[in-house]
């Protein structure tokens, strides 16, 4: 580690909600002294315990306007759903010169339901970590969580350089690779590569509890045969994948269309009995599984 390297970015940083990516969060910027001072704002009274036993925050308060005062940084990690009450509530409380973040699996969101709260003077650099696991709550996190990991930043053409460059250089020290994206484009992205998988996840594991009784005890003793790793994703937070799919609900319907009509196509392809069309599709996903690989995404 270099000299700036330990040099703390922030004077004082809030996290609103303090969950499994908040409370990483709060982990990593303690072990790396990023900020002189943690606010943590959470719903519960339980999870701010939670985080002041873990170490994890210098003050709590279930106010999250509270936490945001005189913050340098402040970052929305709660689910998507809570973002426009949020943004409302801490809007007075923001120094001019703030910066307002977030580590929300959308992104347009920012645009749609924090900026128009936010006062003049105040910076948005809208961020996603892409790291997670199934787990929720305070005592998920793990500081590594981010290592190795893209994450990616969707500011507006507004958005001052110098607080781009903060927030970049915060995520680079937790390890992760930095993309600057347009919020759309990242929306369309991630709804291909995380909101769909997750929605198939939650589709099949859906269909086997719907089974009659002894056949779905075949399927949880085979389970190790592929469907084991539907249900770990299945097994994510209801509320933040609920919020996911109503906030980039267009994105996530037009890859749904592409989806089903490939899946229709093959389909049709086992109805025939194309040899050849299947083994062609599958040769042509095993070869996608080897870019996930080299690129370390796995
Ligand atoms: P989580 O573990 O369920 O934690 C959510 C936190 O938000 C909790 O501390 C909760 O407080 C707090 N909260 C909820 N509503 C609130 C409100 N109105 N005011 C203040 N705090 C509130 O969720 P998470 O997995 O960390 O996800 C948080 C965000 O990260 C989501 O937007 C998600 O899209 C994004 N994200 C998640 C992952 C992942 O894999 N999980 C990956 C990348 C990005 P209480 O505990 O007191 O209820």
């Amino acid at each position: 580690m270099n000299g700036s390297e330990q040099t703390p970015l922030f004077d004082r940083l809030a996290l609103i909600g303090a969950g499994l990516i908040g409370s990483s969060l709060a982990r990593a910027v303690r072990r790396d002294h990023l900020a002189g001072h943690i606010a943590v704002a959470a719903r519960s009274q339980a999870t701010l315990d939670t985080m002041s036993d873990l170490g994890l925050a210098d003050s709590t308060t279930l106010d999250a306007a509270e936490a945001a005062q005189d913050a340098d940084l402040v970052i929305l990690c709660t689910p998507l759903g809570a973002y426009e009450n949020v943004a409302k509530i801490i809007a007075s409380a923001l120094k001019p010169g703030a910066i307002v973040s977030d580590v929300g699996s959308c992104k347009k969101i920012m645009f749609s339901d924090v900026a128009p709260h936010l006062p003049d003077g105040v910076h948005m650099v809208p961020g996603h970590p892409v790291a997670g696991t199934e787990q929720s709550g305070p005592q998920a996190g793990f500081a590594e969580l981010f290592e190795g990991r893209w994450c990616v930043l969707t500011p507006g053409p507004e958005a001052e350089e110098s607080a781009v460059d903060k927030v970049t250089e915060m995520w680079r020290r937790f390890g992760m690779d930095v993309e600057i994206m347009d919020a759309g484009h990242h929306d369309q992205v991630l709804a291909l590569t995380s909101h769909l998988p997750h929605l198939i996840a939650y589709t099949i594991v859906g269909t086997a509890t719907d089974l009659e009784d002894d056949l779905k005890k075949e399927v949880f003793k085979y389970s190790a045969s592929g469907f084991r790793d539907f249900t770990r994703i299945a097994a994510s937070d209801p509320v933040m994948w609920r919020d996911i799919f109503l906030k980039n609900s267009d994105a996530v319907l037009d890859v749904l269309g592409r989806f089903t009509e490939d899946l229709t196509s093959l389909q049709r392809a086992i109805r025939r009995g194309e040899a050849d069309k299947l083994e062609e599709h599958f040769k042509r996903t095993r070869a996608i599984r080897r870019g996930v690989i080299d690129a370390k995404q796995e």
